[in-house]
């Protein structure tokens, strides 16, 4: 790695013969290039291409100082971006030349490949930050678009701070490769591992086991100093994952957190909801919202495919998951043992309409930490159209009855699949033409999921740009945003309800289960795994009656409504895309570590991989609080 004025030195000296350079700054991971004419470097994209790949950096182009007032700056977008964006508001950060566009649909402002966004930092020199406009009314939305636009000036000082940090000499002494599984291990939940290199320590996940008897990773643990920690890297937005960030920054921690843009939002709006839920029931959260601003300002936004130095001897690549919108695949170069880390998160492998299947070529990979949720002897799910076809009969045949379907569903992530499944149903003639409810935080995360739609598949990506069709819009979809809405779902003829939380364990799916399921002419559909010990579990396993928490006291709850399971809008990996998976990484790692899977599905598993991996790679089921030394 270059020393810091090295750096500055060499892309001054490459992009000088383009543009005149008034700086280069180091933010974060990010070297930034300002001047006063951003088109001469920007219009040759190659330029920056090529030095980024000779210096392995990322290299932002910035203006030094607005080129068109504030006043000609909205006329210019205006004149840009197409009426059917509907932009709402043009917001102008002084401190850091940022503009902020807010539109009902983003993606015109944007434009393919974000053509329309460089147009407007090269013609007015106001870098320009997109933001969804909610179409309903959303207090979450509302309140995190106004911390990201207020903190911006914030978070440019922080970034500065921190490629100190990043950018610091080596210490150069070899002290070997170690990684510690704070949690998740043999068990699913609380996802945190830790990596201490020669130079650096990196935190994978921090996740909490929500409702667990042990719901935070093992912090205590003498090899986990907080004020050593260089960074942390979050896969994806599920609490399981990202749960204890605002505990680290609670408790003093002043360093960046890597994860990609869609997960920053979600992250966001599944901690706004805890905090939410809690207040609801009246217990005292262990973080507040005060310390999840904090971990937004520390905050690092990485793409797929970008590599940035994290630390001294550590580089960093997200690749796709498929298992959430925003969700990565985490690789690690670690310089100094000159050895590669490839930690999946959860994952799936193999595409469905909303998402594309995790990559699996990677340039080295010497290690694999993998996630086998669904590892188990009877994990096979059923194809997809083999599911969608399923539930469209349930649909059917509910309606005709004049019933009401309740799908209760994660809002993150299955909420979205089933939407996408459904829209393609109602084109197809598949489903009777009947109205869809989608209730509590499905709105908000619905429409972060179509603010991304670069991240979600082909598919989405070809009804938003070519049908000019974003299929979460569809005129189908009604939102509830408050449970005085609700009676317009429950009266009425045949309708489809989605709702959260996916088990039945709170949440309005409990609102709607308890007006429904009395009723025998209407179904209940299960598409979620259901743990041991929820409603959710209990209705699966044939209930006829329920006794549930009532606002005064407990009430009966009589099950005469149909019951279903519909497997296969899993988002994880099953176990034979598991074993494939083992079978086409490329290179072949060898060391395996299974975690994020109950200990009677790993021990299944291993004999199963071990006949279809070639002999040499070695698997290991590790426990909580155990450290192996990979170099
Ligand atoms: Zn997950
Ligand atoms: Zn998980």
């Amino acid at each position: 790695m270059y020393a810091p004025d090295q750096l500055k030195r060499k892309v001054r000296s490459i992009l000088s013969k383009y543009a005149e350079i008034d700086k280069v700054e180091l933010e974060g991971p990010f070297v930034v290039v300002y001047t006063k004419r951003p088109r001469d470097i920007l219009d040759s994209p190659d330029v920056i291409t090529t030095a980024a790949k000779t210096l392995k950096k990322k290299i932002v182009v910035l203006a030094t100082q607005p080129l068109k007032e504030e006043k000609d700056t909205r006329e210019f977008i205006k004149s840009l971006i197409p009426p059917k964006a509907e932009i709402v508001d043009v917001k102008f950060v002084k401190e850091t030349n940022e503009v902020y566009i807010i539109a009902k649909r983003t993606g015109y402002v944007v434009g393919k490949g974000g053509s329309n966004i460089m147009e407007i930092l090269k013609e007015t020199g106001w870098r320009p930050v997109v933001i969804r406009a909610p179409t309903i009314k959303s207090s979450f939305l509302d309140t995190f678009y106004n911390v990201i636009i207020e903190n911006s000036p914030v978070r440019k000082r922080l970034m500065k701070k921190m490629a100190q940090r990043i950018y610091r000499p080596r210490i150069g002494e070899d002290r070997g490769l170690y990684i510690t599984f704070l949690g998740a291990a043999r068990e699913v939940g609380r996802s945190a591992i830790l990596v201490n290199s020669s130079e650096s320590t990196v935190l994978l996940d921090a996740g909490i086991s929500v409702g667990g008897r042990n719901p935070f990773p093992r912090f205590d643990l003498p090899i986990f100093r907080l004020d050593e920690l260089d960074a942390v890297i979050v896969t994806h937005a599920h609490l399981d994952h990202s749960g204890a960030l605002p505990l680290l920054y609670k408790y003093g921690y002043k360093g960046p957190v890597y994860m990609t843009k869609p997960t920053r939002d979600l992250v966001a709006l599944l901690l706004y909801d805890y905090l939410q839920l809690s207040e609801r029931v009246g217990i005292t959260p262990f973080f507040s919202w005060s310390d999840v601003i904090t971990m937004l300002n520390y905050t690092v936004i990485l793409d797929y495919g970008e590599t940035v130095d994290i630390t001294p001897d550590i580089k960093l690549t997200f690749y796709n998951a498929g298992h959430i919108l925003g969700s990565s695949l985490v690789h690690l170069n670690v310089e100094s043992a000159r050895y590669n880390i490839l930690y999946t998160g959860d994952f799936r492998f193999r595409d469905t309409k909303l998402l594309n299947k995790a990559s699996h070529k990677f340039p080295r990979v010497e290690s694999l930490i993998m996630e086998s949720t669904y590892s188990g002897e009877t994990d096979i799910l059923p194809p997809i159209d083999k599911a969608e076809e399923m539930l469209f009969q349930i649909i059917r045949e509910t309606a005709e009855k004049g019933g009401k379907v309740l799908i209760p569903a994660l809002a993150v992530g299955r909420a979205q699949e089933i939407m996408v499944s459904l829209v393609d149903g109602f084109r197809r003639g598949k489903l009777p033409d009947i109205p869809v409810y989608l209730d509590g935080m499905v709105y908000d995360s619905t429409a972060i999921h179509s603010a991304y739609p670069d991240y979600l598949s082909p598919y989405i990506r070809e009804k938003v740009f070519k049908e000019d069709k974003d299929p979460f819009t569809d005129p189908h979809f009604n939102f509830i945003s408050s449970p005085e809405e609700r009676p317009d779902a429950t009266r009425g003829g045949p309708a489809v309800i989605i709702a959260p939380s996916g088990m039945l364990t709170g949440g309005p799916s409990v609102e709607y289960f308890k007006l429904l399921a009395p009723h025998e002419e209407n179904a209940i559909v299960l598409v979620s795994y259901q743990a041991e010990g929820t409603l959710g579990r209990k209705v699966r396993d044939g209930a006829k009656e329920v006794i549930l928490p009532g606002e005064i006291e407990p009430v009966k709850v009589k099950i005469n409504a149909k019951v279903y399971k519909v497997e296969g809008f899993s988002a994880h990996a099953d176990k034979v895309q598991l074993l494939a998976y083992l079978g086409s990484i490329e290179p072949r790692p060898h060391r395996v570590f299974l975690i994020h899977g109950e200990e009677s599905k790993i021990r299944s598993f291993i004999p199963l991989a071990h006949k279809s991996t070639p002999s040499g790679m070695r698997i290991s089921a590790p426990h909580v609080g155990e450290t192996f030394r990979l170099a």
